[in-house]
Order: C-alpha cells, then structure tokens, then sequence
C-alpha cells in the first residue's frame, strides 16, 4: 500500500504525473455520468475524476459501491482542470487526477453526522464525544491535534537546549488529602490500602532535585476528583518543572524564553520580553481577581477614603468596620438593558454582595441612581474627577470587606467587557496576547470555614525573605516566593522558590498551617528526612497544557484540545465509562460498596 502523494499535495506542475492517493471518500458529485470525488487524508482534499460507465464492468461496479467515509485507494493521472471549473481556495485547486483504477479497503456506512467542520460543529457535543473517531476525522479536530503536538515538540526542544532532563514519575502515589479531592487506587496485595493518582507530581520533582537532577521535566497526566467545569477535566496535562540553584528572576527569563519559542514555534508570532508583573495586591484592587486580563481597561478605583464619613451610611458604615468602597467605570454602558442588569446583578449576589449599586450619566450629565441623593457635593465631585464621567457611562461599586468587594467587581468588570462586546464597543483582536507575571502572592491565607491558614499555593513555597521574621506574629503578612503566570485573563501556570531547609519547612507544616506532628510526619517524614542530606536550594512550576493549547488554538473548551476527553459528568462516551466492575473484582480487592450493579440487585 504505497501512496505517491498525499491529498494536499499535487500542483499544476504535476500535471501528466501517474499517481497513487489513499484517504476518506469526502464527496461524491455525479455530473452527468462522470464522478467528481473528493479524495480526504489529513493533509487535505483531491478531486478525482471516474468514469463509472468505462469498459471495465469491475472498475465500474467498485467505483458505484463507494459512499462518504470510505478508504479507498486510486491510481489514475494527474490532469490540468479545465478553464473555469479552478478551485483557487483548494491548494490542489488547479488539478485533478483521472482514476485508471480503485482498490476498496472499507465501504462506510453513512456516518451518524457529516465529516465537515462547519456542520459538525453544530452537531451536539455528546454525538461528537460518543463518535469521538468520527469528530477528530474532521479538518478542524485533525488540526488541533496536531497543534499540540507542535506545541509539546516546541517545548521539548526547548527544554532539551535549556538543559532539563525529562523523568517520570509514578501514577501510584500516595494520598495527600489536605489538596482537592483524590482518586484512590486499591491495594489488591496490601488489602485495606490505597494509591491516590496525583494531583501533581509535586513531591517527587523536589525529591528529583534532592537528587541532583537539577534541571526536570515532564508532561505529567494530573488526576482530580473535582466537579467540571468548561476548564477543567479530572484527567489533565501538566508541562511539570523544577530546577536547582534558581531564584525567581532566573525563573521568569526561562520560562518567558519557552513561551516565546512555543508561540514562535506554533503561531509564527515574535512575543516581546519580558512579561509585565504584577502584584497580587495591586491584581486585585485594579481588576478585582489575581488573573486579571489587561486587554481592556475598565479598572477598579478605591473610594474608600472620599466614603469614610458619607452620609450614605451603608458606605461609611462599611468603611468604618475596616471594609473598603470600590467603583469602576463601564463607558457607553448605560444603556445595559434591565434583563443584563439583573444578570449583573445576580452575580454579584451570588459571590455575597446585596445588591450592585450604580450610576447612570444620562442625557445631559444628569446622573440616575437610587443613591446618589446621600452623596454630598464633594463625594460627587470626587467621583466625576477619578472616573471622568460622561453621557453614557454607568459607574458600579461594591462595598464590603476587601476581597469580596474585588470579587464582586472583578466578576460585574468581566461581564460588561462581554456586553461592550456584543455591542461592538469592545473590540479585542484574536492576536493580542497579553502574558502577565502575577507575584508576591500572601503565603498563606485564612481559610474561614476551617477556622486557620492554609497555604495560598501550597506547602512547599517559601517565604520571602524578608518576611520570614513574621511568620509567628502576623502570618497574614507574609509574602510567598510564589508567582503565577496569567495570559488574557487565564491562568496558564503557577509555581515557586520552594523551602529546601528541614526546619523551615517543618515550622510552616507544624507552627503556621497547624498540621499535627503525628500528620506531618506520616504525610512528609520521608521529605523532611531527605531534606536533611544535602537539599539544593530549588524552585519549579507547572503549566496547563491543555489551556496552554486551548488559548493556542483560540478554543473556549478545553474537551476540544483533548483528543478523548470527559464529559461534565466524568464520562468517556465513547468507550462508556465509568461502569460497575463485578461482585469479583471487588472482592479481590477487598472492597464492598454500597451500591450495587445493575445485574446483582
Ligand atoms: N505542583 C504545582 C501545581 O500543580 C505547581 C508547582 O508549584 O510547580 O500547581
């Protein structure tokens, strides 16, 4: 079976060539007694010409067998199309091959939807997910498939020239249960005992640099049993690094060197150096979340001082219990309608305000809203001096403790850069990427419902420097070496400086986080052991290289990087799993469960 060229190859130039093609039946066209057939491998699209009337009744009856989808083999001659009948938006557009003869592999049954891009996308996603053999077939699938793999190839090369040295670490690992929520693998010979699948391979990476790897990586699968979101599957891909004898500037160059040949290697596109950073503080108080998206302005202003003795008591209220009063300006947005005020409006319930306060300037300059009659003068000229009203723009606050109220008006920003959008007021190009190092993240932050700290990231980052002398009497202030790295408002990748000393770290897990010796040293004994033989000081991160690739793409599901991805539900349509086990296998692996199979009850 030897094909001469592939479907996307022949020129004008190859007119008179003899040639073999072998692909997909995309489509049959009779035009009175000729076939017109479009012949479809992965690199593109062939016409081919047969006579299904010739002398050769075989040729003739397999030519008539053919349907879409088919494999089929032709032999025939390249020909030069007739005037008129070109296709100048098929690369192969100027020829057309003669068929002399077909050899049938497989006659397809009609597919379950058309093998097309435009129409197979509105083809619901479950029909694609269930047929997933069908969905990739199409140019579009095919395409993404292979961008991620330019992109790992891109950062493999990349990776090698810098130095890093790709190890694998296990897919059994241990249960760490203070992260997300956990897959537990039982134990068929250590009965009553469990695996966890990783949620990262954090703790080996480190151990790697005990070591002296010095320079790791890894395109890691990271499991979690977490409910699913557009952007997140329980099963994803990691671009896994940690290196040896590194501080944090040493960590950006690199990894803004990476992105730059991914971007270079995949798009074509020179990103400039060095990214922007960011504060999480200052992240937070302009665009109210610690990933903001800088391609539009829209930012939060603090009003807090000119509220501090407003008669408008909810603000002055709020400020005088150590809260904080935040607006931000929508311009040309007064014109939101009542159903997108609402929705503006639950959301902001939704994530704990009362209500959304607002200013319309209508017609005139006049300002419309139910609470600008508490404002004094002075407040209002503050307002229209900071946020340079006109006709046209709505102003929104939020009043509460800090970080709800960046929360909330975070959230209400994003939504009405979406109906800017819609209104064509907002335009942002496809190409525009705006990379953002977010830094000086709290190491840890107080977690309510658990009544202590909890570690920002996670563990293992160290402290700054100059803020280790705080860890006892004000943990809160205590910064984390600790950075994220965000693009058009999504998180690609975060990591740290890590703690590499045994008495630092076993202070965070014991004195500040509170963890109990006897957990610790269950959990972490054999890593606050290893550290006592001589740990490098070290540092790493990890990219999602399924969001990685999404944004590459210009994709908003992550179920569309990932050739056999999960369902919302945790469900693989197509081989149909999960599925109950029997009565057997559970017991084999000492396990009895609550719910039976369907053919036991
Ligand atoms: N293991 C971390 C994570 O999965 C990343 C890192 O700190 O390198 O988020």
């Amino acid at each position: 079976m030897k094909r001469t060229h592939h479907c996307g190859q022949l020129r004008s130039s190859d007119v008179g060539k003899s040639v073999s093609l072998i692909g997909w039946v995309d489509s049959i066209r009779d035009h009175g007694g000729i076939l017109f057939i479009d012949l479809r491998d992965r690199e593109g699209l062939t016409q081919v010409k047969a006579n299904p009337n010739s002398d050769d009744a075989e040729f003739n009856a397999a030519i008539n067998k053919l349907k879409p989808e088919s494999v089929v083999e032709f032999r025939g001659e390249v020909e030069a199309r007739a005037e008129g009948t070109t296709n100048a938006k098929m690369p192969t557009g100027e020829i057309e091959v003669q068929v002399k003869e077909v050899v049938i592999h497989n006659i397809s049954e009609t597919p379950p939807f058309p093998i097309d891009d435009d129409k197979g996308d509105k083809v619901n996603e479950d029909m694609r997910l269930r047929y997933r053999y069908l969905d990739l077939r199409r140019n579009k699938m095919n395409k993404v498939v292979r961008m991620r793999h330019a992109t790992t190839r891109a950062i493999r090369d990349y990776m090698d020239t810098n130095g890093f040295v790709d190890v694998e670490t296990p897919i059994l690992f241990k249960s760490t249960p203070e992260g997300a929520r956990e897959y537990l693998v039982p134990s068929r010979i250590n009965p009553g005992e469990f695996y966890a699948l990783p949620q990262s391979p954090q703790q080996f990476k480190q151990m790697l640099m005990v070591a002296g790897v010095e320079r790791y990586y890894q395109i890691a699968r990271c499991f979690r049993d977490e409910d699913l979101r557009a952007d997140r599957q329980m099963e994803f891909t990691q671009l896994d690094i940690e290196l040896s004898f590194i501080d944090r500037e040493d960590m950006y160059e690199l990894m803004e060197g990476l992105m730059k040949q991914i971007w270079k290697d995949v798009l074509d596109v020179d990103l400039p150096t060095p990214f922007p950073r960011m504060s999480f503080e200052d992240a937070m108080n302009r665009y109210g979340v610690d990933k903001p998206d800088t391609r539009f302005g829209l930012e939060i202003q603090d009003f807090s001082e000119t509220f501090a003795n407003s008669s408008f008591k909810v603000f002055q209220a709020t400020v005088a219990k150590g809260g904080v009063v935040k607006a931000f300006k929508a311009p040309t947005l007064a014109d939101v309608t009542q159903g997108e005020m609402k929705n503006l409006e639950e959301t902001a319930k939704s994530l704990g305000a009362k209500g959304l306060a607002f200013i319309k300037v209508a017609e005139g300059g006049e300002w419309k809203s139910p609470i600008v009659k508490f404002f004094s003068e002075e407040e209002k000229a503050a307002l229209n001096e900071r946020l340079a009203l006109e006709e046209g723009d709505i102003v929104f606050f939020a009043a509460s403790d800090w970080e709800q109220a960046c929360a909330i008006l975070g959230r209400t920003r994003l939504e009405c850069a979406e109906l800017l959008k819609k209104r064509g007021r907002l335009e942002i190009p496809a190409d525009q990427f705006n990379f953002l190092w977010v830094i000086e993240f709290p190491l840890m932050s107080y977690d309510e419902e658990r009544g202590g700290f909890a570690a920002t990231h996670h563990p293992f980052t160290a402290p700054v420097p100059e803020d280790v002398q705080y860890l006892d009497s004000d943990p809160k202030r205590v910064r984390g070496q600790h950075y994220d790295l965000v693009l058009n408002g999504v998180e690609l990748g975060g990591g740290s400086i890590r703690i590499h000393q045994t008495a630092v770290q076993k202070k965070v897990f014991e004195d500040v986080l509170k963890i109990p010796q006897d957990v610790v040293e269950e959990r972490f004994g054999y890593m606050l052991e290893a550290f006592k033989y001589g740990a490098p000081p070290h540092g790493g991160i990890a990219f999602g290289l399924d969001r990685l690739v999404m944004i590459l793409a210009g994709l908003k599901s992550i179920r569309d990087v990932i050739a056999f991805p999960k369902t919302q539900k945790g469900q693989c349509l197509m081989t149909d799993s999960p599925t109950p086990v029997t009565e057997k296998q559970l017991k084999d692996l000492h396990i009895d469960t609550t719910v039976l199979a369907d053919d036991e009850d």
